[in-house]
């Protein structure tokens, strides 16, 4: 199975699109036309999410949020007619993990999906990193400071892993943007500090083992 894919999305001509593309991807299309809907539980949990921001019922941030919470190991890609970069800001910080504004090229889309999806699927040649007092077991996707096992977004899973994986070297941000986000990806590096700076949050003191180089990427001290 490619993949478990949530449509949140009220407009029909979109959606009928967007099941039958999904469709012949070989993914499982399931959708809601309200954010009452999207956030009714689904027996098996989304792989991803693709959400409307503007939604007729509940504000679309305030969706990603309960999402966020619902489907804790889901990637969520914000949709939003809005080209206001405010609310791009927001819905990362709500939980979003990606978004792209509409109107967008189907092909796009379908990239993206790919190339999240593809990050999710596990790898057997993954394993434990250790540096200091946190680890990683990759291919469980756990991460644990001081064994207290810490709840990620996919998205900062993978920043971390990248990061631990060259520990005590830097990593452009070029790299980071191919390897955790898309390997073609022409929009703004906002996602990437946000996710830094929400990354900085969950980890605690460990957090602030994560050097910014200003313009040049990041580094993972070793303590
Ligand atoms: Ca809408």
């Amino acid at each position: 199975m490619a993949g478990r894919i949530l449509v949140v999305e009220d407009d029909t001509t979109i959606w009928r699109g967007l099941h039958q593309a999904l469709g012949a991807q070989g993914y499982e299309p399931d959708w809601a036309d309200t954010g009452a809907g999207a956030l009714v539980p689904r027996s098996i949990p989304p792989d991803l999410v693709l959400l409307d921001l503007g939604l007729p019922d509940i504000d679309g941030v305030e969706v990603c949020r309960r999402l966020r919470a619902l489907y804790p190991q889901a990637t969520i890609v914000i949709l939003t007619a809005r080209s206001d970069e405010i609310d791009v800001v927001i819905g990362l910080d709500a939980g979003a993990d990606d978004y792209l504004v509409k109107p967008f090229r189907l092909a796009e889309l379908l990239a993206r999906i790919r190339a999240h999806l593809r990050r999710r699927s596990p790898d057997a040649d993954l394993e434990t990193v250790s540096v200091g007092a946190l680890s990683m077991d990759v291919g469980a996707h756990r991460v644990f400071v001081d064994e207290e096992e810490l709840e990620l977004r996919p998205k900062e899973f993978d920043l971390l892993a990248l990061l631990l994986s060259e520990a005590g070297r830097v990593v452009t941000r070029e790299r980071i943007m191919h390897e955790v986000w898309d390997e073609h990806w022409f929009g703004s590096t906002k996602t990437l500090d946000m996710h830094i700076s929400s990354l900085r949050k969950r980890l605690g003191p460990t957090g602030d083992l994560i050097t910014t180089l200003r313009g040049i990427g990041y580094r993972f001290e070793k303590p």
